[in-house]
């Protein structure tokens, strides 16, 4: 698996060193406030899950499952596989997601939420890749500005694979230019 890797581009520490600095900011702006705190399911698995551990007050987890990916390229058409089941009607929510890409993804969901009524709606992401925006949405919190190259790793797949790699790196292209 890590020889598919074409070089690491975040490491397991320097991601957990921002994620304290992050989650520390997020405290001071949410710890009286009981937030929803709704991970973007696959990818932001193992991110949220780090991150809640840092996130030392009361709040509910309640996942969606969002798929804009086809290969390794965004279609823009965003499917809600999985909702959450909480009223969303009056609460602070925060997304977290791996990485905003050409943000269709969350615009889509930032949306949504505020439509069902939301108090207000956040988004905590992982990486931000500014260069391949599509359309006007930014991260409220964001870990680490991204290149435009096709990353894996800490919840980030390709095909289904790497996601369990601790740190993030870039795909070796021989990988999906098969
Ligand atoms: P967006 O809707 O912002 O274009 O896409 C966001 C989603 O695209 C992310 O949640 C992630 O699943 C996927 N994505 C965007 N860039 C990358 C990347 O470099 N690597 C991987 N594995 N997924 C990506
Ligand atoms: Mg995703």
């Amino acid at each position: 698996m890590n020889n598919d890797i074409e070089r690491v581009l975040y490491s397991e520490e320097e991601l957990s060193n921002r994620m304290d600095q992050m989650a520390q900011e997020i405290t001071a702006n949410y710890e009286d406030k009981k937030p929803l705190v709704v991970p973007v399911m696959t990818g932001a698995m193992m991110f949220s899950s780090e991150m809640l551990k840092r996130m030392n007050f009361l709040l509910n987890v309640d996942i969606v499952k969002a798929s804009s990916y086809v290969g390794s390229k965004s279609t823009g058409e965003v499917k809600l596989v999985q909702d959450v089941r909480s009223d969303v009607k009056g609460r602070h929510v925060i997304f977290m997601e791996d990485i905003i890409d050409t943000g269709h993804t969350l615009k889509y969901l930032k949306e949504l939420f505020e439509k069902r009524g939301a108090a207000s709606v956040k988004i905590c992401a992982m990486l931000d890749k500014p260069d391949t925006r599509q359309v006007d949405l930014q991260g409220d919190y964001v870990g680490f500005s991204a290149p435009d190259e096709f990353l894996v790793g800490y919840g980030l797949d390709y095909d289904g694979f790497y996601r369990n790699l601790p740190y993030i790196g870039v795909l070796k292209k021989s990988v999906y230019e098969k």
